[in-house]
């Protein structure tokens, strides 16, 4: 059975990126860190779908808990190899660097960076072994521009457009693309409470993005056809930066 992993599918953009897969014909493990309730919902639309899927509570930060939950699924699911891995979870917690505590930069760093390394590394070995994978990084337009209010964000997310780069030309030769997508303001939990109506007359579409916009990107990188794409970051802000 294909399966395709989504770190932080019960919400947002990982939720809209779970339902691509299953029309892709994916088993979905919808990873997510406390929300049972959304993430039961995310598995209901894969579901929905015509597709299976099931809930993997996991800290994606926590290095341990990535080895002990993550590495056990994969030793009792042989039958379910990860085709694709997309590291959707992340956190932003912006302060102005000058007032910015430990606690911000570590976790942010942690949760957006850290936990790409701990979930790929895993993941990795399957690929390898079969031969074929396809892996998605969510960064952000905050990764190549860097915005304001930022840095460990920005820090994070340039970190994985770099280990994108990297990692692709390392599995390359075995048949395994690594991409990263930008995006740049997106309607989700994450962007709410931001005044759209102002924000808005800087984007040049003149709106935030959807989930399901991003989502797109990622089936499309998921695709065998996008085989030849690879190392790549591919931005989905609207015109906002370029
Ligand atoms: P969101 O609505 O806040 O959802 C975040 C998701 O990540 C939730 O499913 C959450 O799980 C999960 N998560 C957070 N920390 C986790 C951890 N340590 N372990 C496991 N799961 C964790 O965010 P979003 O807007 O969809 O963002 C998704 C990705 O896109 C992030 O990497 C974000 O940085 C990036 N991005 C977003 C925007 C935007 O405008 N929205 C723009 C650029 C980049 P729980 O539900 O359990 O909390």
């Amino acid at each position: 059975m294909k399966t395709a992993l989504v770190t932080g599918g019960s919400r947002g953009i990982g939720r809209a990126i779970c339902l691509k897969m299953a029309e892709m014909g994916y088993h979905v493990l919808i990873n997510y860190k406390t929300n049972t309730e959304e993430a039961n919902k995310t598995l209901l639309l894969v579901e929905k779908a015509g597709m299976t899927g099931e809930l993997l509570q996991m800290d994606v930060s926590d290095k341990n808990q990535v080895r002990d939950l993550l590495g056990s699924w994969i030793e009792n699911n042989t039958e379910k190899y990860i085709e694709v891995l997309v590291n959707n979870a992340g956190i932003k917690d912006d302060s102005l660097m000058l007032y910015m505590e430990d606690a911000q930069w570590e976790n942010v760093i942690r949760n957006n960076l850290d936990s790409f390394f701990y979930v790929t590394r895993l993941v990795l070995k399957g690929m390898l072994l079969k031969k074929y994978g396809r892996i998605i990084n969510i960064v952000s337009l905050s990764g190549l521009k860097g915005l304001p209010g930022q840095t460990n964000y920005s820090a994070a997310k340039a970190g994985v457009i770099g280990a994108t780069k990297v990692l692709a030309q390392e599995v390359g030769r075995n048949g395994i693309t690594v991409n990263a997508i930008a995006p740049g303001l997106i309607k989700t939990d994450m962007t709410e409470g931001m005044d759209e109506n102002e924000i808005k007359k800087m984007i040049p579409v003149r709106r935030f993005g959807t989930a399901e916009e991003v989502a797109h990107a990622a089936g499309f990188l998921a695709s065998k056809e996008a085989g030849y794409i690879t190392a790549e970051t591919l931005s989905i802000n609207g015109g906002l930066y370029s």
